[in-house]
Parts: structure tokens; C-alpha cells; sequence
């Protein structure tokens, strides 16, 4: 149920209408947006009737019941108003959302040695990407293939961070190493094979940490949207999706399909910023352009894109990687495309944590 308080009600008011909803066992969850506060409540509301929420305030001007399962996750949880998310990075503040600049994720599938992911970090930044990607704890259909360095692969990410600046986003696929991944990751992802593992969501929403959260191979919008919800429910409210291809019938010519019709859709049902993968989505360096371009038409707000020094001898995804001209090519392509939809770079767009332009 949300209630939404009348334009500029006082402070004190929407004090005691909090205090009155936590007495009735209520979770109130103030949100400002458009000049107005929004409080969601969270708890056994069922039997709540709306008109008597109603008569608790007459700044209250209406009340509403979320009809979606999930509830904090949508739309109305913030009466309409797309979520920004902050993310600090060494260097400045990057934020993920609608009524901002498109945020690029590049880097390696794995973290192979010091050398190449220092080296793509530091070709990826010059090329306008504003985090690295690159997986530690990799998770790998057979128990036979390259796992990830782990922990030593960590480290190598922080030294990328520290020499170029750019946040780093890695998976996390164990509880047991959350602290560890939370440690180096400015944005802690949790992959398509995870996205049901709810002890993880639990626990990776309680770092605090940004989650990036990337669909399941047959996730439906909803189960992924109640994922999470989990996340959210932990206290943490950022919270960014990542569409990266669902299975389907073709395995040949595409490794998923992608999915693009979830950015309309979800932006219809949630508040949440939404990325799109088409590395892993179609499974070949060929077609990434293509869907990375189709991705910002579709009003993407992130692109998540593998990029490898030597894709030939990649230990994981290969095929899909770009090597460092072809990436530098697509960023001169999206760079007008994204200006185009409004979803340009700014000067602005990094700013040090100080608000001053980095
Ligand atoms: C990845 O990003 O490296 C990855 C394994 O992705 P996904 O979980 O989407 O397969
Ligand atoms: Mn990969």
C-alpha cells in the first residue's frame, strides 16, 4: 500500500504518520519525489481498509493498494518517479537511471593476469567507459572449465581501480565470499544462474553494496522483478537489472535471445534502472554492436559490454569479446546515437564526490 502525502506537507506531520503506521505494525518507507512525499508501506496490509489510512492525516491526499507482487520494486512504490542510483567510484559519482547519461560497463568476462585487465581497464576508460567488468568467481557450465582466479583475481581489480579510476563490478556467486567480492566491487553482480539463490539476495542486499542484478536464463519478468524484491526487502534500494538474453530454441546461431522488449515493459512496471548485456546475450563479437545500438533505441540505461585484448585466447567467452578497436569503434558509434535519445554524456556526467566536475 502507498500513501501519498499532499505537496509540501510538514516535516512533523509526515514524522507522525510514520510514528501512527509503525503502530500498526506497519514498515513505513518515506520516498520524496515530484515535490511530494510517498510512503510505502510494507507489512500485513491486507486488511487495512484504505479509508481509514485515509482519516490518520488530512495531508494524506490519497492512499493506494500495489496491486504487483512485488512492492517495492514497482512503479508505484514511487508513485511513477524512475529510482537514480549513485554509485561513488574513484573517480566521481556515476549515476544508473532514466534522466541520466547512458553508464557503459566494458572489461573482460574473466581476470585472466595483472597485464590485461590493467591494460583493458585502461583502454576501456580512454574510451569512455565509466566501470570495468571482470569475473573472479566465474560460473562455469562444466566443473572442468576455467573457474576465475578468486580472491587473487580481486585483488588484480582493485589494482585496475586504483590506476584508472573506473568502479569496478564483479560477480559474487558464494555467501562465503561476499565480504571479500563487497570489498573491491563499487557494484556487486549477482548472475543469471543466481538470480533465485535467495540466500545470496538476502545477504548481498545487506551489504549495502549496489547489486546488479542480471536476469535468469528463463526467468519471467515477474520472477526476476520478486528477485529483487529481495534485495530491496533487505533495506538495500539499489538495485540495477540487467537483461542479458533468455534461452530459447536456437543455440547455433545465437547463444540466447535477447530479450529488448523488457526495457518498455519494465519500465511500465518498476523504478528500477535497467542494463542491457548484449555480449552474453547473443554470444557472438559480430551481432554485439547491433544490440548494443537496438539497446539504447529501446531506452536502455546502461550497456554492459565484454571486451578482451586477444579474444582468441580468452579463458571464458572468447567469441563474444570485442577486442579494444572494435570497442573503440562502437563507442564512436553510440556516442551520437545516445546523444540522439537524450542519453548523451554531459560534462557533468562524472561528478567527484565533492559535486565539483571531475
Ligand atoms: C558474466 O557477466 O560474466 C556472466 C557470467 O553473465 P551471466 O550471469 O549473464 O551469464
Ligand atoms: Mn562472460
Amino acid at each position: 500500500m502507498i500513501v501519498i502525502m499532499k505537496t509540501y506537507t510538514p516535516s512533523e506531520e509526515i514524522a507522525t504518520v510514520i510514528q501512527e503506521f509503525r503502530n500498526l505494525n506497519l514498515t513505513p518507507e518515506a520516498i520524496e519525489s515530484n515535490h511530494k512525499v510517498v510512503i510505502g508501506l510494507v507489512g500485513d496490509t491486507a486488511s487495512l481498509n484504505p479509508d481509514h489510512i485515509q482519516q490518520i492525516s488530512p495531508f494524506i491526499e490519497r492512499v493506494m493498494r500495489v496491486k504487483q507482487p512485488f512492492k517495492r520494486a514497482s512503479s508505484e512504490f514511487r508513485n511513477g518517479e524512475p529510482s537514480s542510483i549513485e554509485v561513488s567510484t574513484p573517480n566521481g559519482i556515476v549515476t544508473f537511471g532514466l534522466n541520466h547519461p547512458l553508464v557503459i560497463v566494458a572489461g573482460p568476462c574473466s581476470v585472466e593476469n595483472e597485464e590485461m585487465i590493467v591494460e583493458t581497464a585502461k583502454v576501456v576508460k580512454a574510451t569512455g567507459a565509466q566501470f570495468l567488468r571482470g569475473g573472479a568467481y566465474k560460473p562455469r557450465s562444466s566443473p572442468y572449465a576455467f573457474q576465475g582466479h578468486g580472491e587473487s583475481a580481486l585483488n588484480l581489480l582493485a589494482t585496475a581501480r586504483e590506476v584508472t579510476g573506473l568502479g569496478i563490478i564483479t560477480e559474487v556467486m558464494d555467501t562465503a565470499d561476499l565480504e571479500k567480492v563487497a570489498e573491491v566491487a563499487d557494484v556487486v553482480q549477482i548472475g543469471a544462474r543466481n538470480m533465485q539463490n535467495f540466500s545470496l539476495l538476502k545477504k548481498a542486499g545487506a551489504t549495502g553494496k549496489p547489486i546488479l542484478l542480471k536476469r535468469g536464463l528463463s526467468a519471467t519478468i515477474e520472477e526476476w522483478l520478486m528477485a529483487a524484491e529481495y534485495i530491496l526487502a533487505a533495506g538495500n534500494p539499489n538495485v540495477i537489472l540487467c537483461e542479458r538474453g533468455i534461452r530459447s530454441f536456437d543455440r547455433q546461431y545465437t547463444r540466447n535471445t535477447l530479450d529488448l522488449s523488457v526495457v518498455p515493459v519494465l519500465r511500465s512496471l518498476t523504478h528500477l534502472p535497467i542494463m542491457i548485456d548484449p555480449s552474453h546475450a547473443t554470444g557472438f563479437s559480430q551481432f554485439v554492436p547491433t544490440m548494443a545500438k537496438a539497446s539504447i533505441a529501446s531506452g536502455a540505461d546502461s550497456l554492459m559490454i565484454e571486451v578482451h585484448p586477444s579474444p582468441k585466447t580468452a579463458l571464458s567467452d572468447g567469441p563474444q569479446s570485442l577486442t579494444p578497436a572494435d570497442f573503440r569503434e562502437l563507442m564512436q558509434e553510440i556516442t551520437p546515437l545516445a546523444q540522439f535519445f537524450g542519453r548523451g554524456a554531459t560534462p557533468e556526467f562524472v561528478k567527484s564526490p565533492s559535486g565539483a566536475i571531475a
